[in-house]
């Protein structure tokens, strides 16, 4: 029998994603699919049973949600029709509202990815690693592999943007309004 304050955490992410995680029967198709699994501290179905259980704490602190790359194999795979992606990405945002990640950095990069795609649209290898020197507070780390990337012409110094940025900007705006309701 599951209890009312295990519900809590798959309520709290059914009305951030929509996807009904309850429905997960442990079938491990998911898992079964997954490119990123052999990495991973918690496999993707472990995911939806320990969201089932309210294990939060486990949850929101695991490398999982973070080493997931959002290529939705799961999702497409699922019998239940779960976004499991959805949910990872949800989870995301939660261990970062809840200072939780499981490296400090990761919530930087991630935060500056965003402000990237934000700004222009979509990434721009410069935007992201600029924001991301400055916010870590270690700019001198991987200069020379930054160099090297750079003469083989794989950091463009002048980031191009997408013609529609404001549709961007109305999507971060509605998301986030979404979060504060
Ligand atoms: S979306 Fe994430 S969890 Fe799902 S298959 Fe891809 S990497 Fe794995
Ligand atoms: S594929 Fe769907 S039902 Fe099966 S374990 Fe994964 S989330 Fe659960």
């Amino acid at each position: 029998m599951i209890s009312n304050v295990s519900r809590q955490l798959e309520t709290a992410l059914e009305e951030r994603t929509g996807q009904k995680v309850r429905h997960c029967y442990q079938c491990k198709k998911c898992s079964a699919g997954c490119p990123v699994a052999f990495a991973m501290d918690v496999l993707p179905h472990e995911v939806m049973k320990l969201v089932q259980y309210g294990q939060s704490e486990r949850l929101l602190g695991c490398s999982t949600v973070w080493l997931c790359a959002s290529c939705e194999t799961c999702s497409t795979r699922c019998p239940n029709d779960i976004d499991i992606a959805g949910v990872m990405d949800g989870l995301r945002v939660m261990s970062l509202e809840a200072g939780s990640a499981s490296e400090r950095r990761i919530g930087v990069f991630h935060r500056s990815f965003l402000n990237g795609i934000k700004l222009l649209g979509r990434t721009n290898e410069t935007v992201l690693i600029g924001q991301y020197k400055a916010l870590s507070g270690r700019p001198f780390d991987d200069l020379g592999l930054g160099l090297v990337m750079f003469l083989k012409g794989k950091i463009k110094l002048v980031p191009r943007f997408v013609r529609n940025r404001r549709a961007v900007r109305k999507i971060f705006e509605e998301t986030s309004r979404g979060r504060s309701a």
